[in-house]
């Protein structure tokens, strides 16, 4: 089992640069609207691996 890891550069992509919501399966940016009113927690590494990134962010 392999983990497609090339979507973004590692250096320079801080894996706190994204949160995920309790409910989502997605992972957001800081300013997106989807973490408003939301109990948001800043992504773990394998979180933002694991999840793909909001389209609206
Ligand atoms: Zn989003």
């Amino acid at each position: 089992m392999s983990e497609t890891i090339n979507e973004f550069r590692t250096a320079g992509e801080s894996p706190r640069a994204y949160f995920r919501t309790a409910t989502s399966t997605w992972v957001h940016r800081p300013e997106c609207p989807h973490l408003v009113s939301t109990d948001a927690h800043a992504a773990t590494v394998a979180e933002r691996l694991q999840h793909p990134v909001c389209d609206d962010c």
